[in-house]
């Protein structure tokens, strides 16, 4: 079988045919694949880089503090210099592929991407990253780099006086819990395993810091919470299947958004949502409290006001009251006269008026009861 190699440098084939293999394949586009661009290209070395993407894990996150030269620097600004300085050089690159499989033929390897492009090397540089054991629970996978992080070393100081949980038995979890003993406020370490797996020494570490840190052992993680950032984690206890909340990470962000300026009347709703958000609760009553528990879908509540309206902040506060009592409420205050694409979009003739998840909700200030029952109505 003729193979179709996209090659750059020549070699004669068994046919006679000019065939073409680099020096150097990297593979990966991370920090430590992009390092080994700039030190290849600068030795004249031909290179060809291939990656799924450039930037690699860093990407993900949103603060990076260790990073020589930089006090903060954003992930992706960071990976943008990164891009700037591999530019420089004139290699060929192949980002968007995926490498599928990589043989060893007799002096050189033969690559192979998942859309069936074949590619020839001497060396390869596999920078194609550790990949860290994802939980696989819900909650995750949104969270990460939201403070759901898989390196202590890297994140530990984001965790400065906050109550954090280490998940894991053994020795890397252990060392996790010692590199946020001194940073954190709390620690729960969690794992499914009766017994921790870590060595004593480690162990031992841990236990002279019995007051700062709770374990939980055969429990099981069920779900990662949190709206905009880690706000909790919900885990199981495997024996008597008893449920447990526990609150890490400390600040909430509880999705209350006020779009323009909150002046004339609507300054009473910034106050009031200022002290409900300080406090962490809304004063609704008791019947409304249980009805807003069982709401178990997204519902994002717009209130569109205008500032010399008298009765609009009551709406905005409701809405903002549900957004502090239920996970999944979302609220805004929407300044119609700084919106018109919203004003126009949503038909707002008259005001106070609540859009909810998109669609037409109610016109005028209602009390309580029944701005919740008309919530709960959209939310069917
Ligand atoms: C949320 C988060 C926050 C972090 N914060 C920090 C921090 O603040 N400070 C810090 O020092 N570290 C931090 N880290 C760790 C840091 O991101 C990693 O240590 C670093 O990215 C590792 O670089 P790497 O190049 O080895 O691998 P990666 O960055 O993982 O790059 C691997 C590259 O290989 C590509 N690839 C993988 N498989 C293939 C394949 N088969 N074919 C082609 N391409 C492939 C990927 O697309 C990717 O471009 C953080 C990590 C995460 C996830």
């Amino acid at each position: 079988m003729e193979l179709d190699f996209v090659l750059s440098k020549e070699e004669k084939g068994p046919a006679g045919k000019t065939k073409l293999i680099y020096d150097l394949v990297i593979i990966g586009g991370g920090p430590a694949g992009m390092t080994a661009v700039v030190y290849a290209a600068r030795k004249k070395i031909n290179t060809l880089l291939i990656s799924k993407d450039l930037g690699g894990q860093v990407l993900w996150t949103t603060e990076v503090e260790n990073y020589m030269g930089y006090q903060y620097i954003e992930g992706s600004q960071l990976m943008n210099k990164f891009k700037e300085q591999v530019r420089q050089f004139p290699i060929d690159q192949e980002i968007g592929e995926e490498i599928e499989k990589l043989d060893k033929e007799e002096k050189t390897f033969s690559l192979l991407t998942r859309t069936g492009k074949k590619f020839r090397a001497k060396t390869v540089v596999i920078a194609s990253r550790k990949r860290s054991r994802p939980l696989n629970v819900p909650g995750e996978k949104r969270l990460i780099g939201r403070r759901v992080s898989y390196c202590s070393i890297c994140d530990a100081p984001f965790f400065e006086g906050k109550e954090v949980a280490v998940i894991g038995a053994g020795n890397s979890a252990f060392e996790a819990a010692l590199d946020l003993v001194k940073i954190a406020s709390k620690i729960y370490l969690v794992d499914i395993a009766a017994t921790w797996k870590a060595d004593p020494i480690l162990v031992e570490q841990i236990e002279k810091e019995k007051k700062k840190v709770t374990f939980f052992p055969a429990h099981r993680i069920k779900e990662i919470e949190g709206k905009g950032k880690l706000e909790g984690i919900t885990i199981e206890n495997l024996n008597r299947k008893e449920t447990k909340h526990l609150s890490v990470e400390g600040e909430k962000d509880y999705g209350i958004i006020f779009f323009g300026i909150p002046g004339g009347y609507e300054f009473n709703s910034l106050v009031s949502s200022i002290i409900d958000v300080s406090r962490g609760a809304a004063d609704l009553s008791p019947e409304s409290k249980d009805k807003i528990g069982k709401i178990n879908k997204p519902l994002h509540i717009q209130v569109f006001v205008t500032l010399t309206c008298p009765y609009c902040p009551g709406a905005v506060q409701m809405a903002h009251k549900l957004a502090l009592e239920s996970e999944y409420i979302t609220s805004d205050m929407v300044e119609s006269a700084e919106f018109p694409h919203l004003t126009n979009k949503y038909r707002v003739m008259g005001v106070p008026k609540v859009i909810i998840n998109e669609k037409f909700g109610f016109e005028g200030a209602l009390p309580e009861s029944a701005f919740l029952d008309e919530v709960i109505k959209a939310s069917r």
